[in-house]
């Protein structure tokens, strides 16, 4: 029998449902516990909120799954006017952003061009004004063009970040490969469904090769961002980072916007470096609705607003 994650996460590329959640007021209500708002007036509010409690933030401006090249250039642009209004904020590398590369083309064909050519103005932007660009890793069928892009763009902005899914088996290689002086790799469970040929499915195999990808990073010469609500990974980090002598500023925990606030401001304020994943814009139903396949209360508290409407 599928299960709810299994559903779910079908549901999140099928337009039938989306049609019928997108406008509805409870929708909406629910959403802005996760999205920072429509528009970047609604966003820029929320990063100097977060970045003024010590928290940074990494932004995504949402869309994903492009279909045709106009779309694709669309993206560009929004993340230009993003870093544009970013700079006068002068937080440096305590703003920067995450980019889906789908957003920029990759599927289309041609696509691992497209993206590439669309994506490097982005980059040289977020460097000129003195911050990163993070590439997010979408469904396994995406990671090795992701990685081909990201070698490109690495060789002028070395700084440029990678996304690990901890699930998938390939990663243990790719966290090997990607951990070298400098690098920038944020480890994360996955939030894709993903086939048992190619990925760990039970949650203690993903949580182990989670544990083992972490030792790798932080063992390393790389900034490993930790990518987790999980109490259990963090406290990992934190003894993992004392175990090899790891200064406070070379490796930070990573989580979204919206969950677990407190313990962000708790390891904020304890030291560690912190940053939040801000997404906004106005298609936020793909990144939704992976958000209520991954915990059945985010589920829960969305079916509790629908009926109590
Ligand atoms: P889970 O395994 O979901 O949960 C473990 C434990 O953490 C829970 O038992 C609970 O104790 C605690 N916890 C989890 N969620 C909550 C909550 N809402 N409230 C309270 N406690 C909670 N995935 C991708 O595939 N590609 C990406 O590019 C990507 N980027 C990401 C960026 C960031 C900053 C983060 C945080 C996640 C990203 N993800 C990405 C999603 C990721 O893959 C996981 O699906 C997601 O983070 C859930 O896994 P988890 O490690 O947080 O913990």
């Amino acid at each position: 029998m599928l299960s709810t994650k299994t559903l779910l996460l079908g549901a999140s590329r099928r337009p039938a449902l989306r049609r019928a959640l997108v406008g509805t007021p409870v929708t909406r209500r629910v959403v802005e516990r996760f999205v920072a708002g429509e528009t970047l007036a609604e966003a820029l509010p929320v990063v100097e909120r977060l970045t003024g409690e010590g928290i940074a933030v990494t932004l995504d401006h949402l869309g994903e799954d492009v279909t045709d090249p106009g779309e694709a250039r669309a993206s560009r642009d929004a993340y230009l006017a993003l870093l544009e209004a970013l700079a006068p904020l002068d937080l440096g590398p305590r703003a920067e952003v995450s980019v889906k590369l789908s957003a920029f083309g990759q599927a289309l064909p041609g696509g691992e061009d497209l993206s590439l050519e669309l994506v490097r103005p982005v980059v040289e932007c977020a460097t000129r004004i003195g911050t990163t660009v993070t590439l997010d890793m979408e469904d396994s069928s995406t990671v090795d063009a992701t990685l081909a892009v990201l070698a490109e763009l690495r060789r002028d902005h070395p700084r440029t970040g990678a996304v690990l899914q901890a699930a998938l088996r390939r990663t243990e290689d790719d966290v090997a490969a990607l951990a070298t002086p400098g690098s920038r790799v944020r480890l994360v469970k996955g939030a894709y469904d993903e086939p048992p040929s190619v990925a760990h499915q039970g949650r203690r195999d993903v949580d182990a090769a989670y544990a083992r990808c972490l030792g790798v990073l932080m063992r390393g010469p790389g900034y490993p961002m930790v990518g987790s609500h999980d109490p259990a990974m963090i406290a990992l980090a934190e003894r993992l980072a004392a175990e090899y002598g790891r200064t406070a500023d070379s490796w930070e925990v990573q989580m979204l916007h919206g969950i677990r606030l407190d313990e962000q401001r708790r390891l904020a304020a304890a030291g560690t470096r912190v940053r939040a994943y801000v997404p906004y814009g106005v298609d936020w139903y793909g990144y939704f609705v992976r958000r209520l396949a991954e915990r059945p209360a985010n589920l829960r508290f969305f079916l509790r607003a629908l009926v109590s409407r």
